[in-house]
């Protein structure tokens, strides 16, 4: 288990508090259309209120290409952090200089404030130290509670991880924490439920969860791929017929390091991509040329939920089927449903996140229901890959931090 350091025992009373979350929320005009990322965030930012810091939010949003532009400004996002928190945020239409720096000097503590998109600046997505200076040039101390974001070496998420004492907030060593236990440390037997479209946006976390868990479960459009692989016939399915040496290769994976890979042994097959089109349920061999593979069906269900039950883990990513379109989710929601069960009798620990998961799982109606459900997209599947996010690593124990003055220190 990788130790970092938290923001909990350091003592933040009248010092200003840079920290660096992730509310790249949607948006639609002018208002939050999904405000979970900012009520995830919203209890480290009270914990500092409360221990009379004066707190400056910094976060991305969106894709404004290194230029200030309204479409993307985080403006909308305070009054939703205020309510939030419950408390007023100071929204200051920039993100460094003399007017922000100002502004924070006479605040005073338990105040919060919330900078415009870093992003506006080129020198955020490009870690650039001189960007990550004028940042830190705001407060005495980092925080970062942004895990969605730390598979970027951008210059909130490591250039102030380096130029300033830094620590984990309460959702970081959450995410940190679920995703150890579910990867690094899990109790056996293990799960990894993989689905959703397309095994070219998974195949290294694919090729990663071979050699660690007991067992795949493939579902989704990419199990197509991998039923082709095996020489079924799936019809006007969706396929990746570059991927199929691909999907072999990953079989032959698992037989070497003893994973059990499970396939749709039953599917749902529609004549078109579309809600409500009519379907069939055949076994997996019996798919029509012009049959399309919208869900896995009942058998497999149960498969399923048999195989979850002699679980003591699961982490899952990506639906079953095309769950969105009824009667498609069918599949997602039935074996969302038993893991959840299984989780609150006491006996599974189900961790999921990336991308449509938690859309799914908030369709099954059991997004509570799992152990931890993570709403980070891309840090996510990297973690799952295998990688050390550089966001993560930066607030290890054993990495030295430094000063604003440039002098290195041990923090502890
Ligand atoms: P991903 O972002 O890779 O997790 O993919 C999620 C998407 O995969 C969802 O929009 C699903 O509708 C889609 N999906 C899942 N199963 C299928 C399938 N059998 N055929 C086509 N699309 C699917």
């Amino acid at each position: 288990m990788h130790k970092f350091r938290t923001v909990e025992n350091v003592d933040v009373a009248w010092h200003t508090v840079l920290m660096r979350v992730d509310l790249n929320v949607p948006i639609r005009d002018g208002k939050v259309t999904d405000a979970t990322r900012i009520d995830r965030v919203a209890p480290t930012i009270a914990d500092m209120v409360n221990r009379r810091a004066k707190v400056v939010v910094l976060s991305h949003l969106g894709r404004p290409k290194g230029k200030a532009s309204p479409e993307y400004s985080l403006a909308p996002v305070a009054p939703e952090l205020a309510k939030a928190l419950g408390q007023e945020v100071k929204f200051l239409p920039d993100c460094i200089g003399p007017d922000v720096e100002n502004a924070i000097i006479a605040a005073k503590p338990g105040e919060v404030f919330l900078l415009e998109n870093l992003r506006f600046h080129a020198g955020e997505e490009q870690g650039d130290i001189e960007f990550a200076k004028s940042l830190a040039k705001l407060g005495e101390i980092f925080v970062s509670d942004a895990f969605s974001s730390s598979h970027r070496a951008h210059a909130s998420i490591t250039g102030l991880a380096e130029l300033m004492p830094a620590y984990a907030g309460r959702l970081m060593g959450d995410e940190i924490t679920a995703l150890e236990a579910a990867l690094e440390c899990p109790k056996r037997p293990t799960a990894a439920l993989v689905g959703g479209a397309k095994i070219s946006s998974k195949i290294a976390v694919l090729e990663n969860l071979v050699t660690k868990m007991d067992r795949i479960i493939i579902g989704g459009g990419m199990a197509n791929t991998f039923l082709l692989a095996k020489g079924i016939e799936v019809g006007k399915s969706l396929i990746e017929a570059d991927m199929v040496e691909t999907a072999a290769r990953i079989m032959g994976r698992a037989k070497e390091t003893g994973c059990e890979i499970i396939l749709p042994n039953d599917v749902v097959v529609a004549e078109s991509f579309n809600a409500n089109a009519p379907h069939v349920i055949v076994p997996v061999d019996k798919v029509s040329a012009d049959g399309m593979i919208l869900d896995v069906g009942p058998k497999t269900i149960e498969t399923l939920k048999t195989s979850i039950g002699s679980l003591a883990t699961l982490l899952w990513n990506g639906p079953l089927g095309a769950f969105e379109m009824e009667p498609f989710g069918e599949g997602t929601f039935a074996v969302a449903k038993a893991a959840a069960d299984q989780v609150s009798a006491g006996k599974l620990v189900a961790v999921a996140g990336g991308g449509d998961t938690v859309a799914a799982l908030n369709a099954a109606g059991v997004a509570d229901g799992f152990t931890y459900v993570s709403t980070a997209g891309g840090a996510f599947l990297e973690w799952l890959e295998g990688h050390e996010l550089p966001g993560v690593v930066a607030l290890l124990d054993n990495q030295a931090s430094a000063h604003k003055d440039g002098q290195l220190e041990e923090v502890r």
